[in-house]
């Protein structure tokens, strides 16, 4: 499989380019269409385009067993990319999915509840702006009028990308009888950061995802002539923006956060002119929510005595991924993987944002195991997986699906019955 993915969508940088209802994301989406038929299951996409493929033996349909109180086990990810990605964010979620449902064929293993393997569109939000915009829609939480009137960089609205892909626009929207179907979402990702390399394991399971926002600084100043202006009577509005950047990694250092500055508008923008008025954006993210709170306060405060205006554009709390999911599949995992004397598998928080935790946001139980990243770099062409890391993250997703499928309403405790590692219901 990760064969065949390899050419696809690929730039001479060294970068993936697989951006949402392009030629590429077309070529990956029937990609993805003719590994589910070759494994005979029963592909449906939904209102937005997601595609789920299914996989149920028992009686009736899949509502049907919906209805019969046994919800299925959704695994799978998302095929598209950042500009310049690299070729796991995503894929390996995907390609493991289908590989968990050759291992469990392979060891004559039938799920007692339906299991689908899921491509999620529209992840990485690179062409029109919202990331995670397929789950988001799907849940209610981005609006089909919001999402048809996003644009991309050439001035092609969604509605538009849509229509060519061969969709109908009007189709777009929240779709209810899709999310009923899915008792449990489980995501394996590439780890996007570095903490296995240290700790020694192979994976690990997602605890939350930090808060996150995004504030817009604008600092006031006056045009003038950059040889002819004494320095006492000027005011300079790039002085205040410097001293938001320095200030963000000095608080974010002492607070325990990231910050980062990643883009700046200097107006007028002339080499010899002062600058009239700079706009800054802040990205600010970290584990504990009051401390992103407080260091984006401070910040406010030092540039508001610059004279400066914050305006906040995005706020994401933090969001925890069902506990108990995550201690059973930490009880499943412990000497599951990749080791014959059992480990305790870690536990790891992370900075981005995941179609998992839309869909947890959304109250479906969720969870998440990262694969092992040696360098810890992403959304970047050096972004990797070792093989047999990748081998042990298909062990791993096999062991929790095989276990989160078994039983139902009559037998064992079914997906939604969620059992603490010891075995309590
Ligand atoms: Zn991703």
């Amino acid at each position: 499989m990760w064969a065949e993915l390899e050419p696809v969508g690929w730039a001479p940088s060294g970068g993936y380019r697989r951006f949402a209802w392009s030629a590429e994301d077309l070529t990956l989406r029937e990609w993805f269409a003719a590994e589910c038929a070759r494994r005979g299951l029963d592909l449906t996409v939904d209102r937005v385009g997601n595609q789920w493929a299914w996989w149920w033996d028992g009686p009736g349909t899949v509502d049907d067993a919906v209805a019969a109180g046994r919800p299925g086990v959704a695994i799978g990810s998302h095929l598209d990319s950042v500009p310049d990605g690299g070729a796991f964010d995503g894929p390996l979620g995907v390609v493991s999915a289908l590989a968990t449902v050759d291992a469990l064929r392979a060891a004559g293993v039938t799920p007692d509840v339906p299991l689908a393997v899921v491509n999620f569109v529209d992840e990485e939000g690179a062409r029109f702006g919202i990331a995670c915009a397929g789950s988001r829609v799907l849940t209610g939480q981005l609006s089909p009028e919001r999402a048809l009137a996003l644009t991309d960089a050439d001035g092609t609205t969604y509605a538009e990308a849509l229509r060519a892909a061969g969709r109908d626009p009007d189709e777009l929207g929240p779709d209810e009888q899709t999310l009923r179907r899915v008792g449990t979402f489980v995501e394996l990702h590439v780890e996007q950061g570095r903490a296995l390399v240290d700790l020694g394991t192979p994976v690990a399971v997602a605890s939350d995802i930090w808060p996150h926002g995004r504030w817009r600084f604008d600092f006031p100043g006056e045009a003038n002539h950059a040889g002819t202006t004494r320095l006492e009577d000027r005011r300079d509005a790039m002085l205040g923006y410097a001293d938001l950047v320095l200030g963000a990694r000095h608080v974010a250092t002492q607070r325990g956060c990231v910050a980062t500055v990643g883009k700046v508008a200097v107006t007028p923008g002339g080499v010899n002119a002062i600058p009239a008025h700079v706009t800054g954006w802040l990205d600010a993210r970290g584990p504990q929510e009051d401390q992103v709170r407080a260091l984006v306060e401070e910040l406010t405060g030092r540039a508001g005595e610059l004279g400066a205006e914050v305006t906040r554009e995005s706020w994401t709390p933090t969001t925890r991924f069902d506990t108990d999911l995550a201690d059973r599949l930490r009880g499943v995992l412990r000497g599951a993987v990749g080791t014959e004397t059992p480990v305790s598998v870690p536990v790891l928080g992370t900075g981005a944002g995941h179609d998992a935790g839309i869909l947890a946001t959304a109250g479906v139980p969720s969870a998440m195991l990262f694969v092992r990243n040696p360098t810890g770099v992403s959304h970047s062409p050096a972004e990797h997986a070792e093989r047999e890391d990748c081998h042990a993250g298909v062990e791993a997703l096999t062991a929790c699906v095989r276990d989160l499928t078994r039983g139902g309403p009559d037998g064992e405790p079914a997906p939604g019955v969620v059992r603490r590692a010891d075995g309590d219901v």
